[in-house]
């Protein structure tokens, strides 16, 4: 019996060695993982005056574009969403959770249009986390109703003037962030908004080549009823303002009555979405006698490649507003 209990206490000693060690053992792998991730995220993180760059986390390629204009040198951005993703059907990563959570600042867009992506703002605003929504400071009388519950269409960037607002959102953000580098954010601010009245400008003259009747932008998803709305356009998409729902044949013969009644010539497919829809639509069309053309690729909810002219919010506003005067004129 006694062996048998000195056995048992020595067992039970060994057992507890080894669970001391393997809890001792999994710490210190999550500090180190911690202090890796750290290091990566903020490595080589100096703007030229020395100081640490402030680490900016975004959604959209669109928004990325947005606070790389407004921070300048002085911040390191990490876009979620790439050129081609939809970012109604987003849903985040592991890697995307710990990107926002390891930024000093977070801008989205809202408006829900990162539709999958609510909660974690909440949580990441909560665990104290600089969270901004671009679009928080568009006057509602501004905004595009969607329904009687206070929904509202996401999609403000493709009006200059409200992305102007965003601009000035991203501004605030980065001087609360950063004060001490405020002259600097303001600088950036006021060229950019020239740029992008300028852009307003030109975008405007241009469309007037466009006569009234031909004024109609066709496209798969509802991306485009602030453009429409400033720039004089009627929308007509197959899908409503979100791409989370099927696009249903009935829409596709709607719409296709339509279209070849008003012999309108173009429609438009999106980057950020599966051309198949309006593909199935001129079909539609063509078979009721109307030759209609799809115009081009227009950018909805992504701009394009980084480091090509589309690659920039005015380079792929500007990519849209010829594609479509080449093809409704
Ligand atoms: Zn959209």
């Amino acid at each position: 019996m006694g062996v048998f209990f000195t056995e048992l206490k020595k067992s039970i000693l060994i057992g507890s060695i080894v669970i001391v060690a393997i809890i001792v053992g999994i710490s210190s792998t999550v500090f180190v993982q911690e202090n890796n991730t750290d290091e990566l995220t903020r490595e080589n993180l100096e703007n030229p005056s020395g100081s640490e760059k402030i680490v900016v986390t975004t959604t959209t390629n669109v928004i990325t574009d947005l606070v790389e204009n407004i921070g300048g040198e002085n911040v390191s951005v990490t876009g979620l969403m790439g050129p081609g993703v939809d970012p109604h059907l987003y849903r985040p990563s592991a890697s995307d959770v710990n990107k926002l959570q390891n930024a000093d600042i977070v801008f989205y867009n809202g408006l829900d249009l990162e539709g999958k992506m609510g909660d974690i703002f909440v949580k990441i605003g909560r665990e104290g986390t600089a969270v901004w929504a671009v679009s928080e400071n568009i006057p509602t009388e501004s905004l595009l109703s969607l329904d009687n519950e206070g929904h509202f269409d996401p999609h403000v960037w493709w009006d200059v003037q409200l992305w102007m607002e965003a601009a000035k959102v991203v501004a605030t953000g980065l001087k609360e962030q950063d004060p001490k580098n405020s002259l600097h954010y303001e600088k950036n601010l006021e060229e950019y908004l020239t740029q992008l009245e300028d852009l307003n400008q030109i975008s405007l003259e241009k469309i007037n080549s466009i006569s009234k009747e031909q004024r109609v932008l066709v496209t798969a998803h509802d991306a485009f009823q602030y453009f429409g709305h400033t720039y004089g356009f009627e929308e007509l998409a197959i899908q409503g303002w979100s791409t989370d729902s099927e696009a249903g044949i009935r829409e596709i013969q709607n719409l296709s009555d339509e279209i070849s009644k008003r012999k309108i010539k173009a429609l438009f497919v999106e980057t950020s979405i599966s051309p198949a829809t309006i593909e199935a639509l001129k079909a539609a069309v063509q078979d009721k006698g109307h030759d209609v053309v799809i115009g081009g690729e227009l950018f909805s909810d992504a701009i394009g490649e980084k480091g090509t002219s589309e690659g920039t919010y005015v380079g792929a506003f500007t990519h849209n507003i010829d594609t479509i005067v080449q093809a409704l004129k």
